[in-house]
């Protein structure tokens, strides 16, 4: 694993087609675009060089990177020069990345902190909920040894947070081949929090329920739904209530629905802490959409923000189809001025795509859908041009009449 000492000491080589990728500012190298590795521990903090496969004499410089030995993304650039001061380098993205939330970050105690490549320092995350931070690992190299030394006094220097826990998503950690651990506190001994976003309050808790904290990405969305919402709402696949909180500040009546029973527990305790009042209903969403739509039910606001339906390329189709059928439900129940607000969290589902679907859903629904808002993630979820996946978040606000 990783140690914290300079760089240099492990060199990759790449082709000229992963040089070119780096030059016009990505920061990943896929495996196929790796030359030569030789003898490149797991996890190792790497200085990379380019070379063809015939003349590794031509080589060049291109800075310095987290290795990976099993992951398809073998290569993630943290400097376009070697560095030399890994411990430095570490201390100063987290200082701008902290900076950069103060300056753009607004009327909340709950944001990501750390935003993996779009905070240039790929494959760690950190998220804040007012007193507890949440940090997660997606990279061989942040679990080597020294390397949570590199982040973590930083951190605690920054916020004094009264605990810092460690999210494990077991998934990405059988993909980079590190050993099975659970979601801890890694230090105090408080997994939960109350957090504010747009003047509601919400619970939080590390160890309990779906242990995925809130979507954070959301926050400037929920707000912009308030500000068109009115009459009847339904928030489909509500989670722990984000939109429909937002919305029960507007609307005469909010119904979420999610097919999490325990996601649907904290969103009440969401509700009651605001003094709200909203129907919850444990449901498979495509089922209930269908039901309401072929009974005629009526809503003023529909909000869709699903789960990734398209993990990969492959599955685009099969994803398209989904939100077609989600959003043809929701356009044909919609009152005419109502609201749609619809999203889409895959990154293989362009914004382009997004908007062509619903633009087949209303020729289908005889629905003419003016956007309001062409959408996206919050600003503590930075996405950089150059690096197109740290671009995700697609959300649509539109009046449909
Ligand atoms: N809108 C939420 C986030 C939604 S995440 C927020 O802003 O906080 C996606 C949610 O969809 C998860 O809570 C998951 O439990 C739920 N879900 C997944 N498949 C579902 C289905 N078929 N029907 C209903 N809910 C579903």
């Amino acid at each position: 694993m990783a140690s914290a000492s300079p760089s240099s000491a492990f060199i990759v080589t790449i082709s000229r087609r992963g040089a070119d990728r780096i030059r016009a500012g990505h920061v990943w190298v896929y495996r196929s675009d790796v030359v030569e590795a030789k003898d490149v521990p797991p996890g190792a903090v790497v200085t990379v060089q380019s070379g063809s496969d015939r003349s590794v004499r031509a080589t060049r410089v291109l800075g310095s990177a987290l290795y990976s030995s099993t992951s398809e993304i073998a290569i993630r650039m943290i400097s376009r020069a070697p560095v030399e001061n890994l411990d430095q380098l570490v201390r100063e993205r987290i200082r701008a990345a902290i900076a950069y939330r103060e300056r753009f970050v607004r009327d909340t105690n709950a944001y990501r902190v750390i935003f993996s490549e779009g905070d240039l320092l790929p494959g760690l995350i950190v998220d804040r909920y007012n007193d507890v931070l949440v940090f997660q690992v997606l990279a061989q190299a942040w679990d080597g040894p020294g390397m949570r030394e590199l982040f973590l006094p930083e951190l605690q220097n920054a916020f004094r947070p009264a605990t810092i826990i460690e999210r494990v998503d077991p998934r990405v950690r059988k993909l980079e081949q590190l050993p099975e651990k659970d979601t801890s506190l890694v230090s105090g001994t408080r997994s939960s929090a109350e957090f504010h976003m747009n003047g509601a309050r919400f619970l939080f808790d590390a160890l309990a329920g779906q242990k995925t904290g809130a979507f954070l990405d959301q926050r400037e969305n929920y707000s912009a739904a308030a500000q068109y919402a009115q009459g009847e709402a339904l928030d489909a696949f509500c989670y722990q209530g984000g939109f429909a909180l937002h919305l029960a500040r507007v609307c005469e009546k909010v119904t979420g629905v999610d097919s999490s029973r325990p996601a649907l527990e904290a969103a009440e305790q969401n509700a009651r802490l605001n003094g709200h009042e909203i129907e919850w209903i444990e449901a498979n969403a495509f089922d209930l959409l269908r039901d309401y739509s072929d009974a005629g039910r009526q809503y003023d606001c529909i909000v869709l923000d699903p789960p990734a339906f398209a993990r990969s390329r492959q599955n685009l189709p099969t994803a398209l189809r989904g939100y077609k059928e989600l959003n043809l439900r929701a356009l044909k129940m919609l009152r005419p001025g109502g609201i749609l607000v619809t999203c889409s969290c895959s990154y293989h589902v362009s914004a382009a795509d997004l908007v062509e679907t619903v633009a087949a859903a209303a020729a289908d629904s005889h629905r003419i859908v003016r956007i309001l808002e062409n959408r996206g993630q919050s600003k503590d979820h930075p996405s950089i041009l150059g690096i197109p996946e740290t671009a995700y978040l697609k959300c649509l606000i539109a009046n449909v009449s």
